[in-house]
């Protein structure tokens, strides 16, 4: 019968000394006025976005910035969701959808501006299919600037809700 032994530097020792993933980050304090604690559910709104900040949001919950690792994540309805997050100037054929989401959310709500067009017009603030800034909507909480923003600035902001 033999005995099997780890080999000094060998493939196993290196498998059974270290520990395989990073430890999880203890629960955060509550956050005042959100009621959020180290997690974020968000549905999101497109209220008349180019959809180039779908594509950075979309970037932000890949792999590679993967904003899901700081408790961020999107949820198909408002009813389980925390808050919204927001892209594009509130267009017409918006507002209702717009509103209509607000009223499903439970309250305390965070709302998440993403993008100029959602934070102060953008581009498209006089166009005429513009109902109003997403500000003339409902009180935004976090703003993200940029046209679009960078992915790592949308997991950045996110992280400011989670306090991961
Ligand atoms: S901020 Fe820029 S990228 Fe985002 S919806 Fe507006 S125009 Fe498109």
């Amino acid at each position: 019968m033999s005995t099997f032994r780890y080999r000094k530097g060998s493939i196993f020792r290196s498998l059974f000394s270290r520990a395989r993933t990073e430890r999880a980050a203890s629960i955060p304090e509550v956050i005042p006025g959100t009621g959020l604690r180290g997690s974020l559910q968000l549905r999101h709104v497109d209220a008349g976005s180019c959809n180039g900040c779908e594509v950075e949001i979309a970037s932000a919950f890949a792999p590679t910035y993967d904003a899901a690792r700081f408790g961020a994540r999107l949820v198909a309805s408002p009813r389980h969701a925390d808050g919204v997050l927001v892209t594009g100037v509130v267009t017409r054929n918006m507002a209702g959808a717009l509103v209509r989401t607000l009223d499903a959310l439970p309250r305390p709500i965070v709302v998440v501006a993403c993008g100029d067009c959602a934070v102060s017009g953008g581009i498209f603030r006089d166009a005429y299919g513009v109902a109003g800034t997403l500000d003339s909507f409902v009180d935004v909480d976090v703003r993200i600037p940029g046209c679009p923003p960078h992915p790592g600035a949308i997991t950045q902001a996110l992280r400011s809700l989670t306090a991961r």
